[in-house]
């Protein structure tokens, strides 16, 4: 049988194209024509607020923390059960991370116990739509605005996903995007910081272009540029942005393929959810779904073990991934204690299929097939 991988990056075609096309012009630093162009997409396309394309969703995520301006002390609530950076580019900032517990049926923070983690020194909340699918924004933002808190969504799984209509990304004061390869638009490396609050747009801009105003200095704005501000070098080459835009244009194709297979894993495995052998996604009626991973929870680390020993047996390869960073060699003891059950949970028992443009129809019926095996 041959190997079905975990991933595999998708090329549109024009990837190599585009980026020869920044080299003729020999624009290749950052903030050029491809890098206005995707920006541009998505400010049109999602109305985010101000787009700036980063060299990752970890460099994004560090812009958002320095746009919150946090003093020593100052708490972050933030899931446990995420990636690595969620947390971490608040904690360079000094922030101290109060770590929430998912929900009892999917990853996603619990909007209802949040309020219960806020203290005088809390600053801001950072959801993460994990698969893509809408946290309780609602929820969150009532909270924010009782506190004054701000919102950063960590949308790096959440391309093209909405809650209650409204694209996800462009509800919390910032946003985080990723097009890492595995993804489902991608730059290799690379991701977008969305500036939906006015007033941070003119800072954000400054911590992206080294702390200088050089941003302002290309639009004509003033005669000569210097160091303003913290920052760093967030922004990408034109290389990266040029080989974006080919995902760009290409961008309803891949998310039309991606959520057809995610329904056909959906269809095929209910029946077996059904029975009690495992759970499926669970799609709030307030979310959709973008496609982006199909996952199982299974009922504990060893059926997870198992399953994942089975597939490979018939050269298949999923993957689990997060481990509560309440509980990590960096954190833990800096963590205050509480159990969070649901997030040690999704730890243990979470497991990702094969997932990407190219997987083939057959080889879903083949896995879903070697799945059904194992308990039947
Ligand atoms: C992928 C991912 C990131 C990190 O994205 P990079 O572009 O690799 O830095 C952060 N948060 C979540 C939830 C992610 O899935």
């Amino acid at each position: 049988m041959n190997e079905i991988t975990f991933n595999k990056p998708f090329l549109t075609g024009n990837e190599t194209a585009y980026i020869c096309e920044a080299v003729r012009m020999m624009q290749l630093s950052g903030n050029g024509i491809f890098t206005k162009r995707c920006q541009r997409f998505f400010e049109q396309k999602y109305g985010f607020g101000k787009c700036l394309l980063t060299t990752s969703c970890t460099d994004a995520l560090e812009m958002a923390a320095m746009l919150c301006s946090l003093q020593p002390g100052d708490e972050v609530i933030v899931p446990s059960y995420t990636f690595v950076s969620t947390a971490l580019a608040f904690v360079r900032e000094g922030a101290k991370v109060v770590f929430a517990d998912s929900m009892n049926n999917m990853p996603n923070l619990d909007a209802s116990k949040i309020e219960a983690l806020i203290t005088p020194r809390t600053r801001v909340i950072v959801p993460v739509h994990y698969a893509g699918v809408a946290c309780d924004m609602d929820a969150i933002m009532a909270i924010a605005d009782k506190y004054h808190l701000i919102v950063v969504e960590d949308a790096a799984q959440a391309i093209d996903a909405y809650y209650k209509g409204r694209p996800l990304g462009t509800i919390g004061q910032l946003s985080t995007f990723s097009f890492h390869e595995t993804k489902n638009i991608i730059s290799g490396e690379g991701g977008m910081l969305c500036v939906n609050d006015e007033r941070l747009i003119e800072r954000a801009e400054i911590i992206w272009e080294k702390g200088t105003n050089r941003t302002k200095f290309f639009r004509g704005e003033i005669d000569k540029y210097g160091w303003v501000d913290t920052g760093s070098s967030f922004l990408p080459s034109e290389i990266i942005a040029a080989f974006l835009w080919a995902q760009i244009e290409c961008m309803e194709q891949i998310q039309n393929k991606r959520k057809q297979l995610w329904e056909q894993y959906y269809t095929t495995l209910h029946p077996l959810a059904t029975k009690g052998y495992f759970q499926i996604p669970f799609i709030p009626d307030y979310a959709t779904n973008n496609g982006h991973l199909f996952y199982l929870i299974c009922k504990n680390i060893k059926e997870r073990t198992a399953l994942i020993n089975k597939l490979k047996e018939s050269n298949i390869l999923a993957l689990f991934h997060y481990l509560s960073l309440h509980k990590s060699a960096f954190y833990a003891a800096k963590h205050d204690g509480r159990e969070l059950p649901n997030s040690d949970k999704y730890t243990d028992s979470l497991v990702r299929l094969p997932m990407y443009y190219e997987l083939q129809p057959s080889d879903i019926e083949r896995v879903c097939k070697t799945i059904a095996d194992m308990y039947i």
